[in-house]
């Protein structure tokens, strides 16, 4: 370890899909690893800083809408008479609508902080922004064209958090419509305005540590096959990951259908040069030849099961996905939980209640535990959905982390090898004790002002409530 700046050790790490025992960690200069030693001697670990439980890497949450943090347990009662099962996603939406039309780009910063902060706490460290939220409430852009995409990348600095900010195209509001709805008019962007955002947030996060642009269309239904094509063709000449929603609603599918005569994925495989760079969000209503060709691209879905369950979407096709060598990741999406651990312990268990079975995740992979193959292949689709050297404790890695807690209720007394098993199927998460991003711990010391500011925006945003 001969340019370690910093050296760790830990009585267990998650290593290579598996619980390494007595590991010796090297951080360089940079915060990335520059050695991984399992069975480290005494005289090895000398010197190392002991880290005080099971080490885990972090996590990428690949898919967030931060706004929405501030309509969490506010979309939780009926809105039309009893037995009339008008709640749904289209909705819920409405709901949404309502705080981003409100929502200033002070405000936003000071929700996506408070957000980042939680989420860096569960043990994630980099996190997609999937931002659509561009231009005035009135509907004109800001003076700034980046502010409101600023205001999130301050944030994360702020939070320690690793972000990809993802400006986001957004052109009408379904198939056959000409524009946006008028409650739509902060998301009106084009490919031209989008190209700019992304250039333009380029030049501005060079200096900001772990913060690096991408690009995402909204969905099938947001932008015509024109101007998707063009954001294709501009990710893919400079090599950014693209994201785009797709396939989350029954209706969304059959309008698919009825406009192009094909289903959303089997539009994009065959429009669209989907490759290594795409990551598709939701993808909860597919065929197996679907499933199939997004494996076979070498394209990355990106589940959010809270957020899926939450909005009664329905339930994805993890089986049929994963039995076809598919990469994927989690993402919270509307935040309705910040723990990764109840991300994938709600998509096995929604596979569970599906398919009337057991340990789903292990069956369809080539890992024993299922909380192994749930864990490993979030892990897996982490440097897909950020373009970032994400991925696990490995040489050349990003050197983060989480320090997980023994003596939380859930891990008491467990036996080392089924830690990451009781870390996800023993409720509620045991909390990490620390999380570290490029070899540094987070400072929590600026949270009680964080959460006050939070509380303050939350009032002025919902005082008629
Ligand atoms: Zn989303």
């Amino acid at each position: 370890m001969t340019d370690a700046t910093k050296s760790f050790f830990a009585q267990q790490a998650w290593v290579n899909g598996t619980w390494a025992r007595d590991v010796l960690l090297g951080v360089n200069v940079n915060g990335v690893w520059s050695g991984v030693q399992a069975g480290a001697s005494e005289v090895e670990r000398r010197g190392a800083v002991v880290l005080p439980g099971p080490v885990l890497p972090g996590l990428v949450n690949a898919h967030s809408h931060a706004f929405q943090r501030a309509i969490v347990g506010l979309t939780e009662r009926r809105g039309g008479a009893v037995g009339t099962a008008s709640d749904d996603f289209w909705s819920w939406r409405d709901r949404m609508y309502t705080a981003a039309l409100r929502i200033a780009p002070a405000q936003l910063e000071t929700i996506a902080t408070l957000l980042y902060t939680e989420l860096r706490q569960s043990g994630y460290t980099q996190v997609c922004e999937f931002h659509y939220l561009h231009n005035a409430p009135s509907g004109q852009p800001y003076a700034d064209p980046l502010e409101m995409s600023l205001a999130l990348a301050r944030a994360a600095q702020r939070a320690g958090m690793g972000l990809t900010l993802l400006p986001t195209l957004y052109m009408r509001s379904g198939f056959d419509a000409a524009g946006l709805r008028g409650d739509q008019r902060r998301f009106a962007s084009s490919p031209t305005s989008i190209a700019r955002l992304v250039e333009g947030l380029q030049a501005q996060v060079r200096d900001m540590p772990w913060v690096n642009v991408g690009v995402a269309m909204h969905s099938l239904r947001a932008a015509d096959e024109g101007a998707i094509a063009e954001i294709a063709a501009f990710a893919n000449e400079s090599g950014l990951p693209v994201h785009i929603h797709i396939a989350e609603q029954t209706q969304e599918v059959q309008d698919c259908i009825s406009h192009t005569g094909l289903r959303p994925i089997e539009w994009l495989l065959t429009k669209m040069p989907v490759n290594a760079n795409w990551n598709l969000v939701h993808a909860t209503h597919t065929t197996p030849a679907e499933l199939q060709g997004v494996a076979y691209a070498g394209a990355s879905i990106i589940i959010c099961p809270s957020t899926e369950a939450n909005l009664g979407d329905g339930v994805f096709d993890y089986s049929g996905f994963a039995k076809r060598g598919g990469r994927w990741s989690i993402g919270s999406d509307s935040h309705v939980t910040r723990s990764w651990s109840e991300e994938l312990r709600l998509l096995e268990y929604s596979q569970r209640l599906a398919l009337r079975q057991r340990n789903v995740a292990a069956q369809a992979g080539e890992h024993l535990s299922t909380a192994a193959a749930l864990f490993e292949g979030a892990l897996a689709g982490g440097h897909a959905a950020t373009a970032q050297p994400l991925g696990g404790i490995q040489v050349g890695h990003r050197a983060d982390f989480m320090v997980l807690d023994s003596n939380a209720p859930a891990l008491l007394g467990m036996p080392a090898d089924h830690v990451l098993d009781a870390q996800l199927f023993s409720s509620p998460d045991a909390k990490p004790l620390a999380v570290y991003l490029a070899g540094q711990a987070h400072n929590l010391a600026q949270w009680p002002a964080q959460a006050q500011n939070y509380a303050q925006v939350m009032r002025d945003l919902w005082s008629e409530l």
